[in-house]
């Protein structure tokens, strides 16, 4: 209890006469981080009211606002109430007033602390987290006071900064004071703006303030006058405090800032003119909400350059951080009753200062640790409830006079401010995923694929189609192509063929004319060069050598008749004689060969002397064939050329053939071809064996008599046309003879009938063809029967062109014979390749198609389908069989 040395004796500090530094110890407990200092952009004076060496209620060494890990930290950390007293200068009146009197208050910053003096020997010190004394500047204030708020604020926490004290002592010159004219004057707010200007992005980040008056439980808009029955509005499962009735202006810059500032002095005080009140007696509240977007490190959207996945990642609700800095300029403290002059009942006294008593009894329970909060009892401690108690950083000023007058007052707010000291209130990051504005990038983002999709799409389609038009195109020209080649090809072809047509059709004319020359020199001088005309005329000639041929025909039958008639006559004569000399009794036989020698001679020396009724057979029995067959070896050639044609003649007759060989007339015919040159007993011992040969018997004795070596002979020899005819008639009868087919090309029958073609005449080719024909036949049937193998003996012996040639010879019995030949012929395969390179493929497709005889055509057919050959060869050609 030592006198406080220096107070001297004045009274008027009165108070307890207490032990100095009662420093009432919970105070000081409270507050064991007062000391510490941390570094910090302050000077060392503001450093424990900077402190965070703050007490953990969880064990996260998360500092305060140090790092995003605290919105995840639903606990938050602990933050006391900072309390920093400061003391007016005198003002003009209390320099006068009180100028014998010492303040009743001794500051001692370095410590802290406060001394009030309680009488003149005694004074109560208390400690604060700061002591401004009279001389402290508005910027140190700001910055020890209001900065870390500032600072919780920008990082996301909610903030208070608030004045309390006495009317007069200079809570509006602390936290209101514009500084227009001294900027060293400026208070917190217009301090605190200027550094939220500058921390925040005004294009990301929003800043926006709104400015209230709270007097007698109502609140109005300073910003808005009329407006002035704001109601407070908690967000029942957060506790949340808002007035959505009032004005939220956006802040852009400092100027517009400190224009609502003024709009909002104005308006106080226009407000408590009316309500006939001082400014004092209510309560001026600045909301300044910051609402900032955390800064990704991750671009959100990558679409365009990146994978899906990747950009899925990304696709997170951007964080946004609200912090709410409150600034409360609080009505004066002082007792109402004192003040008094207003002249309110004590109703509206207590109605007036409702909210301040309020936020005492608060600040009491909260601390004491109460369990009751009488939030509700007032709208401040409402609106505050998140400054007191609740998870904002909150900073208190307590504004106090020097004036030993006003002790009591200055007492109380003190005791106000050290019991705020003790209120703890649990920080939380004002942190929430902007689902508004990751919806709208979502969106903006879906809107963008969209219209990406779309452009692909089309670009897709483009695509699309401009590969169908060119495989389009593509196809068109490989179509062109392909029917341009099958064109070339086919013209290839039909040029081939039509040449192959063309060959064939010059050899067959040539074939023609060659003919043609050599009939001409058996007819008649003719032409067959010049088409149509010179077939007719052919043809007329043809007729007209058929016509002298009958007429021949018809005289030689005359002859016959005669000579018929004068045998009949001589035989008759004979007999007569005969019988004249039996009844003369000569008893002489009479030279029966000589008789008939000159009958014979007789009849041909006297032709037209004697009747015409004997004939051939009669002569036949009357004089006997022996007889007439000796007659042909007689030395007289006329009656060897008589003798030879009644044999022919009998010869011709079927019944007498028989006899005539039995008698040995074909040896006595085939003995004169031998031994004869006449050529008239060539052509009718010929005709004779032709006869004869038709029989089968006598085929074979013909052969082997070796007679196609004679006959081949006698053709070799003949100039006339008809003994070939009859030489050639002859072998043709022979070569149908199944039996003698490899005998008679042995003797060279078939080289003997080709030998004969050059003589022309349609008669010899006629037998000629028939001859082949015959031969043909019967090596087609001993080739079915398996008897003969290997190819024609025909085409062996080089009868093959000459077939060809005249396969369409004119003369139809020459046709017929060639026609039937090559359809024999091309009954067997192993003729067909002879046949092809022949040239007798296209006769037989001729005769298969054009010949007149049904029979023949169905032949041709027949043989053309049974041969493979032919039937590959035709495919060749492209013909259609
Ligand atoms: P309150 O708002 O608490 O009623 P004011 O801020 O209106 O008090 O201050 C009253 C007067 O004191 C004003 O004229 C103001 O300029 C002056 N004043 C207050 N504090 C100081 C100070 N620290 N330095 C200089 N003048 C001050
Ligand atoms: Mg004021």
């Amino acid at each position: 209890m030592a006198a406080a040395a220096g107070f001297g004796s004045n009274t008027y500090r009165n108070g307890a006469h207490r032990s100095s530094l009662k420093a009432d110890g919970k105070s000081l407990a409270a507050n064991p981080s007062f000391k510490s200092s941390s570094s910090g952009a302050s000077s060392s004076a503001s450093s424990s009211f900077k402190s965070r060496s703050l007490q953990f209620r969880k064990s996260s060494p998360a500092a305060l606002g140090g790092g995003n890990g605290a919105a995840k930290d639903s606990g938050g950390v602990l933050g006391r109430v900072r309390v920093a007293v400061r003391l007016r200068p005198r003002n003009a009146e209390e320099l006068v007033a009180d100028a014998d009197f010492a303040d009743c208050v001794e500051l001692q910053p370095e410590l802290k602390r406060l001394k009030l003096r309680k009488n003149n020997w005694d004074t109560d010190t208390y400690e604060f987290d700061e002591v401004f004394t009279e001389a402290a500047s508005q910027k140190r204030v700001y910055e020890v006071v209001a900065k870390p708020v500032v600072e919780s604020v920008l990082e996301g926490y909610n903030g208070t900064v608030m004045a309390y004290g006495q009317t007069g002592t200079g809570k509006t010159y602390t936290l209101g004071k514009l500084g227009e004219e001294d900027t060293a004057a400026r208070g917190i707010m217009v301090r605190a703006m200027e550094d939220i200007l500058g921390d925040i992005s005004l294009e990301t980040d929003s800043l926006s303030v709104s400015y209230l008056q709270l007097y007698m439980e109502t609140i109005q808009d300073l910003l808005d006058p009329s407006n002035d029955n704001i109601s407070i509005v908690e967000d029942p499962k957060t506790g949340d405090v808002s007035l959505p009735g009032a004005s939220l202006v956006e802040v852009r810059d400092q100027q517009s800032f400190l224009e609502l500032l003024r709009i909002g002095e104005a308006h106080r005080f226009a407000a408590n003119t009316k309500l006939n009140t001082e400014s004092s007696r209510s309560h001026a509240i600045l909301m300044v909400n910051v609402k900032r977007y955390l800064k990704e490190k991750d671009p959100v959207l990558t679409m365009e350059n990146g994978s899906n996945s990747h950009s899925a990642k990304t696709f997170k609700a951007p964080i946004i951080r609200k912090g709410k800095l409150v600034v409360v300029d609080l009505a004066g403290s002082e007792r109402i009753d004192k003040s008094g002059s207003e002249g309110h009942t004590l109703e509206e006294a207590k109605s007036i200062n409702l909210s301040l008593s309020a936020l005492g009894k608060c600040i009491n329970a909260l601390a004491e640790n109460s369990a009751h909060v009488p939030v509700r009892d007032s709208k401040l401690t409402r609106l505050l409830r998140d400054s007191f108690g609740g998870t904002a950083r909150t900073s208190l000023v307590i504004t106090i006079g020097p004036s030993p007058r006003h002790r009591g007052e200055t007492m109380s707010t003190i005791m106000f401010g050290q019991r705020a000291m003790k209120v703890e209130n649990m920080l939380k990051l004002k942190e929430e995923f902007d689902y508004k504005s990751l919806s709208r990038r979502l969106e903006l983002q879906l809107d963008k694929l969209i219209a990406e999709h779309e452009r692909q799409q089309k670009a897709s389609d483009d695509e699309i189609e401009r590969i169908q038009a060119e495989s389009e195109m593509r196809i068109a020209e490989t179509e062109r192509k392909y029917a341009d080649a099958l064109e070339k090809e086919r013209m290839k072809y039909q040029k081939e063929y039509m040449e192959s047509i063309k060959k064939i059709e010059e050899q067959l004319v040539g074939d023609q004319r060659k003919h043609d020359s050599d009939s001409a020199t058996v007819a008649h001088n003719d032409s067959y060069s010049n088409g149509e005309a010179s077939a007719t005329s052919e043809i007329l000639k043809l007729h007209k050598l058929l016509e002298d041929e009958s007429r021949q025909k018809e005289k030689l039958e005359g002859d016959i008749a005669l000579l018929q008639s004068q045998l009949f006559q001589l035989s008759f004569d004979a007999d007569e004689r005969r019988r004249q000399l039996d009844r003369a009794g000569s008893g002489n036989d009479p030279n029966d060969l000589d008789c008939l020698t000159s009958q014979v001679k007789n009849s041909q020396l006297s032709d037209s002397e004697n009747g015409e009724k004997a004939s051939v057979a009669k002569l036949f029995e009357q004089v006997g064939l022996h007889k007439i067959l000796s007659l042909l070896e007689a030395d007289d050639a006329d009656v060897r050329i008589h003798a030879v044609k009644v044999v022919a003649n009998l010869a011709a007759e079927e019944a007498n053939q028989q006899k005539i060989v039995e008698t040995g007339g074909l040896m006595s015919l085939l003995n004169l071809l031998r031994s004869s040159d006449d050529e008239t007993i060539h052509r009718v011992a010929a005709g004779a064996i032709a006869n004869l040969a038709m029989n089968e018997t006598n085929q074979e004795l013909i052969m082997a008599q070796g007679g196609i070596r004679l006959l081949s002979t006698t053709a070799a020899n003949a100039g006339d046309p008809q003994t070939l005819r009859m030489v050639a008639g002859a072998i043709a009868n022979l070569c149908g003879n199944d039996k003698l087919q490899t005998m008679l090309r042995g003797e060279g029958g078939i080289k003997a009938l080709l030998g004969m073609v050059h003589c022309g005449h349609p008669d010899v080719l006629a037998q000629v063809a028939r001859g082949i024909a015959n031969f043909a036949k019967c090596e087609s049937r001993s080739s079915a029967q398996g008897t003969k193998t290997g190819r024609s003996l025909l085409i062996e012996d080089g009868a093959l062109p000459w077939i060809v040639q005249n396969a369409n010879n004119e003369a139809s019995a020459i046709r017929r014979h060639i026609e039937l030949s090559l359809c024999h012929l091309a009954q067997h395969e192993v003729n067909a390749k002879d046949m092809i390179s022949g040239g007798a493929l296209w006769e037989l497709v001729r005769i298969s198609r054009d010949c007149s005889r049904e029979d023949i055509r169905t032949l041709a057919r027949r043989s053309l389908a049974s041969s493979s050959t032919f039937k590959a060869e035709l495919r060749r050609l492209r013909m259609d069989y």
